[in-house]
């Protein structure tokens, strides 16, 4: 049997500043450590957006390689663009493995990336450890209701989605592990399909961006009261540019979608700001939001357990204050109002 001798590639995504993802620096924390644990070389590929420099803020999360692809021209970088900026990567750095956060976009390239190397992907990875030439892989199936467990010997290349919330983040350390080299590789876009023209990039509504895409969500429980309670919360989460999630019980009585479940049987999730409206803070709730930044809840009984994991705790009937929270809240992408509070 060969073993493969490549190293961890991560593909990092970046956001409309030029700042890598937090999924992405989640996904690093894991390529970090797979890298670590196989004794291998860790190098970052991304796509520089005109003018911006991502290298810097990837610096120091113990690559010793930096992939920038840069596009000619201004084209708009699609997913067949992102696909060949990601190929050009992995044809220089000739990888065991590639990584990718599992946000939706990425999902699309992995999947066309694995196709090219021809091997194996698994997607929503949880579990990874390396010791002794052999990957351990975990992810939830079944809904939530199972974990399936793999093993990689590194016979053949392997492409991974690295699940939401699963992975410490990727902290910058100190120049010790000394300046990555940055290669840079000239891409040009793809051409459009026939008969297809990108007017403009739209963002997507809370109806439809998934969790583990969201900075902010908006999440609500028993205490909402019913389907038309979630109501009121896609508009909060509209204005806060995020989206909705339930608690487990909110989704077994068909308020909302099991794809908007947060938890132990849910999703795992990260965003900057979590708002629990009406959820009790129960622990298998609780094991979905440990890589949240913030949590606000939002609970008519003072001792209910969620105040616990909250960094800010409101005492207050939901119905009351989410009218007057939207109410406040200018309009996304509005000047707030000078004199307002
Ligand atoms: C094997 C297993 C797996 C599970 N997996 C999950 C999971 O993945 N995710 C999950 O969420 N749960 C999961 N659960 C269920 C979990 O144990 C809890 O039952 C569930 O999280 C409770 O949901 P809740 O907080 O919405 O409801 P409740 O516990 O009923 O809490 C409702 C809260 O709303 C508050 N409230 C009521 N009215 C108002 C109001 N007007 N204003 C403000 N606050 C109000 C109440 O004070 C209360 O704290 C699982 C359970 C098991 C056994």
């Amino acid at each position: 049997m060969t073993t493969l001798t490549g190293g961890v590639l991560a593909v990092v995504e970046t956001g409309k500043s030029g700042e890598p993802t937090v999924h992405s620096i989640e996904m690093l924390g894991a390529a970090r450590a797979l890298a670590v644990g196989l004794g291998r070389e860790l190098a970052i590929t991304t796509v520089a957006q005109a003018d911006s420099q991502p290298w810097p803020a990837l610096a120091g999360r113990g690559a010793q390689r930096i992939y920038e692809v840069r596009f000619q021209g201004d084209a708009a970088v699609t997913g067949d663009g992102l696909t060949e900026a990601t190929w050009l990567a992995v044809q220089a750095a000739r990888p065991a493995a590639v990584l990718f956060s599992d946000s939706g976009a990425a999902r699309v390239v992995a999947a066309r990336i694995a196709a090219r190397m021809e091997c194996e992907i698994v997607s929503g990875c949880s579990l990874l450890k390396a010791r002794e030439g052999i990957v351990q892989l975990g992810r939830s199936c079944l809904s939530g209701k199972g974990f399936a467990q793999l093993k990689w010997n590194l016979a053949s290349p392997l492409v991974l989605t690295v699940a939401g919330g699963a992975f410490s983040s990727s902290a910058p350390t100190a120049a010790a592990e000394g300046i990555p080299e940055v290669v840079v590789l000239a891409a040009s876009a793809p051409p459009a399909p026939p008969g297809l023209t990108v007017l403009s990039e739209v963002s997507p509504t809370p109806e439809v961006m998934a969790l583990t895409d969201a900075d902010v969500l908006v999440a609500g429980g028993a205490g909402v009261g019913g389907a038309e309670g979630f109501g009121l919360l896609v508009e909060l989460a509209r204005k806060l540019g995020g989206t909705v999630a339930a608690s487990r019980v909110a989704v077994d009585r068909g308020w909302m979608p099991s794809a908007r479940q947060v938890g132990v049987t849910g999703k795992s999730v990260s965003p900057r700001l979590y708002m629990a409206f009406g959820i009790s803070g129960a622990p298998q709730h609780i094991a979905g939001i440990r890589s949240a930044g913030k949590v606000v809840a939002v609970n008519c009984d003072p001792r209910a357990p969620i105040f616990e994991v909250a960094d800010l705790a409101v005492v207050a009937d939901l119905h009351e204050l989410i009218p007057a929270l939207i109410e406040r809240l200018p309009a996304r992408g509005a000047q707030p109002n000078a004199g307002g509070s």
